[in-house]
């Protein structure tokens, strides 16, 4: 038996080599050409997606002995993994041999994402916040804004739950900012080692993904901008003041000074947020595909957050596209239950001109047609910019302040509350989902769902390097708590009664957050 399965192991192994090398063969003779210019994919890496019967070392076996280097795997994200081309190798050229290798579900392009960033508005230097509060200065309409004064009244402390921003960095010593980041418990600060030995030295506040550092340097100002309309110290006398005053902000770097990055390093930020514990991730940014589809790989990720109850809260685009058509606006636009997807207003609650829509594809507005926030100049610089980009981390922020608010809420049930806190305007009418704009008031004074009596797992994030989750039921009722690594077989799991609270809280050491649990009600 155990020899049958060695040699079967074997030939197939040796199958693939000679099928890598026999590709590379017609590849020599047929296309090599030097790296082109970026032109909307990378051309030094692909995206593999792997069967979840693939042999992994085998494949990896075969990469190596084609001179491609597999640079990164995520077997929690749709087990993705990150392929480098040997110089001489095109993307295309790559991507024809890798998708015929044994167990390769796909491969696709190191796809280009954009920040949704309008560049060239007109700009008013009024140091106004009307995206919060809106009296009516300089021509505005008086309530058109997300009341957030009247939503701070019944919540403003977000750090209990933490946001990942992916973006061209923070500037993290910003005076308005400092003290709402997100702290690496196991990373010292500037002694150039990696304390936590997480692959990044010095990692404080978050990553690097496009240099694997801990520098979150932001030359542009777009991230820091986000950061700050996210979560800008509030009542501390200066600056501005963030969606949430006091927040947990993680910063994931992967845009460059031309707002782009590629869609490897979105996906490693995205792992680094999921690992280290956020609960919602804010993308100001994407891809415009000509397809149905976009990025395979982005989608298939964002869908393995569902699994760990991660909210994607992403810019609906800045094309003035219907996204319900095609061209449209990726990630924003997949028909995913953990995304939401945000258009930008303006300070008279029009849809901006620049905004995308779509009844199907985008959830509801919020304020982004010249935003003040912080900026990167200095840790003293403040600025307006316009975009969904702006208009993002407010929904963000008002996630959080739910999700802080009622921590034992599912992440279907803070989306569920958010977008029931609209206020519907005209012209947002049959252009979204709510048909209206952000009302943080509104959002933090539903009603607080009930008890499912149906037993269910949720995950409340991660506490000094281990998973926490909660079981949620009927009160001293009991159910089996189930594991499965690929969500399709599960353990029969041990018995457990519900305590009186209805809650049940667990801690995972082990599994990196790879496995999922269930919990099934046991027969009366
Ligand atoms: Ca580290
Ligand atoms: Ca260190
Ligand atoms: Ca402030």
């Amino acid at each position: 038996m155990l020899m049958c399965r060695l040699s079967g192991a074997r030939r197939a192994f040796i199958l693939a080599s000679v099928l890598v090398l026999l590709l590379f063969e017609s590849i020599a003779s047929a296309i090599i050409r030097p790296p082109a210019a970026t032109n909307g994919f990378r051309t030094d890496r692909i995206i593999v997606k792997l069967s979840p019967s693939a042999n992994a070392s085998l494949l990896e076996s075969a990469l190596n002995s084609s001179g491609c280097k597999s640079r990164a795997a995520y077997p929690s994200l749709g087990n993705l993994h990150v392929i480098e081309l040997p110089s001489g190798v095109s993307a295309e050229a790559g991507l024809r041999l890798i998708r015929r290798l044994p167990g390769v579900e796909y491969a696709e392009p190191d796809y280009v994402l954009q920040a949704a960033r309008v560049p060239n508005e007109p700009r008013y230097a009024d140091g106004s916040l009307y995206h919060l509060f809106n009296w009516g200065q300089l021509g505005g309409t008086v309530d058109c804004d997300i009341d957030a004064a009247e939503g701070w009244d019944l919540a403003f402390d977000a750090t209990s739950v933490i946001v990942s921003v992916l973006d061209t960095g923070t500037r993290v010593t910003h005076e308005d900012l400092t003290a709402n980041l997100w702290r690496n418990p196991g990373e010292i600060a500037g002694n150039g080692l990696d304390d936590d030995n997480n692959g990044y030295i010095d990692d404080v506040h978050g990553i690097n993904a496009m240099n694997d550092s801990g520098d979150l340097t932001d030359t542009f100002g777009h991230g820091t901008h986000v950061a700050g309309i996210l979560g800008a110290v509030g009542n501390n006398g200066i600056g501005v003041v963030g969606t949430a005053w006091n927040a947990r902000i993680m910063t994931c770097k992967f845009l460059d000074n031309q707002l782009q990055g590629s869609l490897s390093d979105a996906l490693e930020c995205i792992e680094y947020s999921r690992v280290n514990g956020a609960r919602i991730i804010n993308a100001s940014w994407g891809g415009t595909t000509t397809n149905v589809f976009g990025a395979q790989a982005l989608y298939d990720a964002i869908n393995s957050l569902r699994q760990h109850g991660i909210i994607f809260v992403a810019a609906a685009g800045n094309f003035s596209l219907n996204n319900d058509a095609i061209p449209r606006f990726y990630p924003a636009s997949f028909d995913l239950d953990n995304i939401v997807s945000v258009a930008a207003t303006t300070r008279d609650d029009d849809i901006a001109h620049f905004s995308d829509y779509g009844l199907n594809t985008v959830d509801l507005g919020a304020p982004g047609y010249i935003v003040l926030s912080t900026w990167a100049g200095h840790d003293s610089s403040y600025a307006l910019d316009d975009g969904t980009s702006m208009a993002a981390p407010q929904v963000a922020a008002a996630c959080a302040l739910a999700w802080a608010k009622y921590p034992g809420s599912t992440y279907q049930q803070i989306i569920a509350r958010v977008l029931a806190g609209t206020d519907p305007i005209p012209a947002l009418a049959g252009k979204c989902k709510t048909g209206g704009r952000l009302n943080l008031h509104k959002v933090l004074s539903q009603p607080d769902p009930a008890p499912h009596s149906a037993p269910r797992v949720i995950v409340l994030g991660m506490e000094s390097g281990k998973f926490r989750y909660r079981v949620e039921g009927v009160p001293n009722g009991s159910f089996h708590l189930q594991t499965s690594l690929d969500g399709k077989s599960w353990t029969p799991g041990t018995t457990f009664q519900m305590p009186p609270s209805g809650h049940l809280d667990f801690d995972d050491f082990m599994s990196n957050g790879a496995k999922l649990y269930r919990a099934v009600k046991t027969a009366p």
